[in-house]
């Protein structure tokens, strides 16, 4: 899976992709990810990638040249889907990571300041994509949340002991608690049923944990 990612701080994206689990995928090349910084592309002496908004209101907007200019750089592969992130997209959801593993490269678009200008929407057609009702300053930390969760999805990310099978909404569900050692602390102990070894009696064990806290945190998901 290849990653491209256009963002004006691209050490942001490379920081997070230097430490474990992400930093294991790219070198067992599970993953790649690469970035493409629009400001190379400007084509003034300044390297001005942003400007005031038309008609008036706060703050800046992306360029469309510069923006434009980079995703074209971008040597797309057969299976490629490209993203925007943006709050104004559909909400990012297991479904739509699952859905995402399923492509050999994936291009993030981050904007920054007030977002972008329209035309970039208009030229590129991208699918859009949010983290939730909340207004971030930028597109890297969503961008990061994508390229993360898709990952784990990849065989070769996790390791056994990482193991996403029992994860909350892998199968629709929230995840079951976990305990490990001590037995008791501050006098709280690990159920019993945990520590006896019998495998059907752990797996009915963590199955109706799983229900009964569905039911309580998520209703929706049982729905
Ligand atoms: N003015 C824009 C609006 O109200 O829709 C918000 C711009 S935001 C300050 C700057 C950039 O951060 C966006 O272009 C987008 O890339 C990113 N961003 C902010 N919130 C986001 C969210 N909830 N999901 C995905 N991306 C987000």
């Amino acid at each position: 899976m290849r990653f491209d990612v256009l963002t004006l701080f691209p050490e942001m994206i490379e920081s997070h992709c230097s430490y474990s689990i992400l930093k294991r995928a790219v070198e067992n090349s599970v993953i790649e990810v690469n970035t493409i910084n629009p400001r190379d592309f400007t084509l003034d002496k300044h390297r001005k990638v942003d400007d005031t908004p038309y008609g008036g209101g706060a703050g800046m907007v992306l360029m469309p040249q510069p923006y434009v200019d980079a995703y074209e750089s971008v040597e797309k592969m057969p299976n490629s889907v490209t993203i925007m992130l943006s709050p104004q997209g559909e909400p990012l959801c297991e479904k739509i990571v699952k859905d995402l593993a399923g492509y050999e490269q994936i291009i993030c678009l981050c904007g920054h300041y007030e977002g972008f200008d329209e035309r970039i929407r208009e030229i590129i057609k991208p699918r859009e994509i949010s983290l939730g009702d909340f207004v971030l300053t930028g597109g890297e930390l969503p961008a990061l949340c994508l390229i993360d969760a898709v990952s784990r999805k990849l065989e070769g990310t996790l390791g056994k002991i990482e193991s996403a099978e029992d994860d909350s909404f892998s199968d629709g569900l929230l995840e079951y608690p976990q305990y490990t050692k001590p037995r008791e602390f501050r006098g709280l102990k690990v159920p019993e049923v945990l520590l006896n070894g019998n495998h059907k009696e752990i797996n009915e064990f963590r199955y109706q944990q799983r229900l009964l806290r569905t039911k309580a945190r998520r209703p929706d998901l049982l729905e």
